[in-house]
């Protein structure tokens, strides 16, 4: 049995390191892969510097040092980087550099920043025509994957063509021109709080690199555990193009919001916002209280995940109304693309004031009034006698009973006094009229 089991343990192990030799790469079989990286921007060409805090080409570099660290760990991949100082190289030089090394990949890094600086969240940009558009998805998908591990927020994988139909990224079109499959990273928004969280200090920027090089690892079926490789991404054919990343010029085509719920009480206004965009997903919505003139910050669409493309279309919206507010509701829907379209207004709310303590109640009534100015003597008394106002009460209570039985007593005693009075005076006038008699 003992035997058994062993043989059949080696059958399995054999079985699964000869998958992991032979399928498992996304790119496509072969012995060694050659690697471009390149970190973006250089010298004069700082790229973003829309977070005081650092330039763009510095942090690109950081993260570029720590991604080949990385990669320099497999046997099968050989790693190239297109600048290791700070100059800046033209698009096209880095592109012809790729091809002097006859390269296999280009992964171009980034950070963004955005021009209101409101937007959030990581997207990797792929070329646009077959066959280098799904060989860039197939990486993007595990890249953007890496990225959510992190909890960053996927704004998706995406395309832009320029007025001539081609690429619009100059990094993407010089290489796609030599024939290099490549790919624009764009890790994090460094400009919006969300996402700068993720990127403030070296072992950040490191760790971008590190993610990177998890998902480059698994695109050429060199990673150890390729087991939570999604099988679909096996599946997509050479030439087929994936529609979500197409650049979507409209914003949704349908935004409406209603009132489901007023609670003046707790200030809590619940609305149901319903958007639709048929050809890529809703992402962000943000909301307004004066009708429009002021939105909030973007959040994200509830359930949207813009790697699979996929969101809900009706959420309900709960917005704590500010004290004093008198409502009026509008909604923004943004689509992958940022576009956005704004709903209908909702009006005719009251104020949301929030319940304070009701005034206190005095009564009219005399005698209350008067108990109270009694009262009010015995807290004078006990104020300067520096007693408690009940034991001034009590001394005060003893004190009369005392003197109405004095009073009481005093009384029957003049009373005894006269008629003992009354009958000496008897005696006497009796013993002189005797006397007077002899
Ligand atoms: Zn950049």
């Amino acid at each position: 049995m003992k035997r058994v089991l062993f043989c059949l343990c080696i059958i399995s192990l054999f079985l699964l390191s000869g998958m992991k030799v032979n399928g498992q790469s996304l790119y496509g079989e072969k012995e060694k892969y050659i690697i471009v990286i390149d970190p973006g921007h250089g010298g004069e060409n700082k790229g973003t510097v829309a977070n005081p805090a650092f330039e763009e080409k510095d942090i690109l570099m950081q993260t570029a040092l720590a991604l080949v660290k990385e990669l320099e760990k497999y046997e099968q991949l050989e790693v190239h980087l297109t600048r290791t100082d700070d100059t800046d190289i033209s698009l096209r030089d880095r592109a012809v550099f790729a091809k002097s090394v006859n390269a296999d990949f280009v992964f171009s890094l980034h950070y963004n920043a955005s021009e209101n600086h409101t937007l959030y969240g990581t997207e990797v940009w792929i070329p646009l025509h077959a066959p280098h558009h799904s060989l860039a998805y197939k990486f993007a998908y595990l890249q953007q994957l890496e990225m959510q591990e992190m909890g960053l927020f996927s704004r998706g994988i995406k395309t832009r063509k320029n007025d001539s139909g081609k690429d619009y990224y100059g990094i993407l079109r010089e290489c796609v021109a030599r024939d290099i499959p490549a790919v624009i990273i764009e890790h994090c928004h460094v400009d919006e709080d969300r996402d700068s969280a993720y990127c403030d200090e070296i072992s950040d920027y490191e760790e971008f690199g590190r993610r990177d090089a998890i998902a480059i690892a698994k695109f050429f079926g060199v990673y150890e555990d390729m087991t939570d490789v999604e099988e679909s991404l096996y599946k997509i054919k050479k030439n087929e193009t994936i529609s979500h990343t197409l650049e979507d010029f409209s914003g949704p085509s349908q935004c409406i919001i209603s009132t489901e719920e007023v609670d003046y009480e707790n200030g809590v206004l619940t609305i149901k916002v319903n958007a639709v965009d048929k050809q890529t997903p809703v992402m962000y919505y943000t909301y307004s209280l004066d009708g429009g003139k002021n939105f909030s910050k973007l959040y994200a669409w509830p359930d949207t995940d813009m790697i699979t493309s996929t969101y809900s279309q009706e959420f309900s919206l709960m917005i704590n109304v500010p004290d004093g507010c008198v409502p009026e509701i509008a909604v923004r829907a943004y689509n992958k693309f940022d576009i956005y379209r704004t709903s209908n207004k909702l009006k005719g709310f009251d104020a949301f004031v929030s319940p304070t303590a009701p005034p206190a109640v005095i009564s009219p009534e005399k005698p209350v009034i008067k108990e109270e100015k009694k009262e009010s003597a015995i807290y004078v008394i006990a104020d300067i006698l520096k007693k408690e106002p009940e034991e001034v009460r009590f001394t005060l209570k003893r004190f009369i009973v005392l003197m109405i039985f004095i009073t009481l007593w005093m009384g029957i005693l003049l009373l005894m006094l006269r008629s003992i009075q009354r009958v000496l005076k008897n005696r006497n006038d009796n013993q002189s009229n005797r006397n007077n008699r002899k």
